[in-house]
């Protein structure tokens, strides 16, 4: 008997915590589990020749896999595949994408199990029905949520090569107590928190391995405020005791919520150990209140400014376009407003209708068209139709390639001016009719392009010229990308490092 855990991952550098917490609670079934990742994009054969090779030799076979919106049509063809070449294998789902509106999916149709929600101790159950009968019944099974502590935490499944070449997702808490209609944590109302001695000793063990980039999946870090204080504290300490081996660590917080005390602890960070996820989604409150999201936005906005006069941290800030009742000019404003807090990144996302989420709720009555496949993007709305939306994904691309990047951070300025938003939209609507591309533009080539469109905008030559060449873009003779060691002494990302030298 063998049960294999698997899933497609979106990239290499992502360890699936969800596998890793199911192979930590499979009791006396661990030793028969397996966990095999892949990334997206592998051929569907690769995949399923992979997985059958690790097929038990006598008794049943269970593949478990973890479903999510970036990787559920792919997954349906490796499970179409494997039923087709070798039916006798037992097929488990799980994951946010599969755990509601389940029935209308095809990839649900195939498999033979569903467990929904959590799968801690509804897999494992599951899978003694399976192996040892009586036969289970239901298809579905909806996951049961056990007390906290009676979950095994996953860390020391990470291995020396996660640790080595992957990002770390730890968490201290699940859930989260908002009720943000576009979010999947949104059904949740509340948020569990794990043990934290137990917690902060898997991070313990984890440094001591020699982790040293933590992602952590909380949804709202700053929550308990004690608990932030632990958890900044032990990486602090880290920091203190081994300068000359520094620690980078990514938290999601709300950010109307900031007392003196976490302030304090923040400011104490080194430039390059730390990182925030700053929701803001949307500056109008009527857009805000429709969909159920509370924030108090000049709170909000003041502890932006605070982190950025007063903190070493990388600041990425999320804004959401195509929410119910928000049009271009409300969306322009409120990019403007955020532009003007100076955050290192600005992620601008479009709408997507996440399975379960209450956002549904608006769609007539604000004539919300969402994409019927995955990612389930939105494509108009009442006030922002097809054609501008689509001018606001191209936005999107060519922002993330020109100002996320880092690359041209003296020319943005210039770039944006007085009206960052109308000021970019021109470009991006330009660089789009001259490439008729949003990706795989060369970086020398979107610097030439760049610099003919601030030409056309009147700069003088010479100047467009002394501008570019400030930038990483501009700059000759090229340094290769591996020899680049934009903040000595750091282990944040690279692009995060490109930010904070700047
Ligand atoms: S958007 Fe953030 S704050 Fe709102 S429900 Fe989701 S996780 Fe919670």
């Amino acid at each position: 008997m063998t049960i294999l855990l698997s899933t497609l991952n979106a990239r290499y550098a992502h360890a699936s915590l969800g596998l890793r917490y199911l192979q930590a609670n499979m009791g006396e079934l661990r030793e028969a589990t397996q966990l095999h990742e892949f990334v997206i994009g592998a051929k569907t054969t690769d995949i399923v020749e992979k997985l059958l090779s690790h097929k038990a030799a006598e008794g049943t076979t269970i593949v478990g896999f973890g479903v999510y919106i970036w990787n559920v049509e792919e997954t349906a063809k490796v499970v179409a595949m494997l039923k087709r070449v070798a039916p006798e294998i037992v097929i488990v789902l799980g994951g946010p994408e599969v755990s509601y509106e389940s029935a209308e999916q095809q990839i649900v149709q195939l498999a033979d199990y569903l467990v929904t929600g959590w799968g801690d101790v509804t897999f494992p159950q599951l899978c003694r029905q399976i192996l040892n009968g009586p036969k289970p019944l239901m298809k579905t099974h909806v996951g049961v949520q056990p007390p906290m502590a009676d979950i095994v935490l996953p860390y020391s499944l990470y291995s020396e090569q996660d640790i080595a070449h992957r990002t770390l997702y730890v968490e201290a808490s699940r859930g989260c107590p908002f009720k943000c209609e576009f979010c999947l944590s949104a059904l949740d109302k509340t948020a569990w928190p794990f043990a934290l001695d137990n917690f902060l000793l898997e991070l313990e063990s984890l440094h001591a391995r020699g982790a040293r980039l933590f992602k952590f999946v909380d949804r709202t870090f700053n929550l308990n405020v004690k608990t932030s204080l632990k958890i900044l504290q032990f990486f602090l300490d880290k920091l203190e005791a081994n300068p000359d081996d520094p620690v980078f660590a990514h938290f999601e917080l709300v950010p109307d919520h900031l007392p003196d005390a976490l302030k304090d602890a923040i400011t104490r960070f080194p430039a390059g150990a730390l990182q925030f996820e700053i929701g803001i989604q949307s500056f109008n409150p009527e857009v805000q209140a429709l969909v159920s999201r509370k924030q108090n936005n000049e709170k909000a906005a003041e502890n932006i400014r605070w982190l950025m006069q007063h903190s070493h941290a990388h600041l990425h800030v999320d804004l959401i376009a195509g929410l119910p009742g928000e049009d271009i000019e409300s969306f322009a404003r409120g990019f403007d407003q955020l532009v003007a807090l100076q955050p290192h990144e600005i992620q601008f996302g479009i709408l997507k209708r996440l399975r379960g989420t209450p956002i549904i709720r608006h769609t007539e009555a604000y004539g919300l068209v969402f994409d019927p496949h995955p990612p389930y993007t939105i494509l108009a709305t009442d006030r922002i139709p097809f054609a501008t939306m689509q001018r606001l994904v191209r936005f999107a691309r060519y922002w993330d390639l020109i100002a996320n990047s880092g690359r041209f951070a003296h020319t943005l300025p210039v770039l944006l001016g007085q009206s960052p938003f109308a000021n970019f939209m021109a470009l991006s609507d330009w660089l789009y009719a001259k490439t008729d591309a949003t990706h795989r533009i060369a970086l020398d080539r979107l610097a030439g392009l760049v610099g003919e469109w601030l030409r056309l905008q009147g700069m003088d030559g010479g100047a467009v010229n002394d501008l570019l060449s400030t930038d990483y873009a501009g700059k000759t003779p090229k340094v290769p990308e591996q020899q680049k060691q934009p903040l000595a002494g750091s282990v944040a990302p690279q692009r995060q490092a490109r930010h904070l030298v700047h």
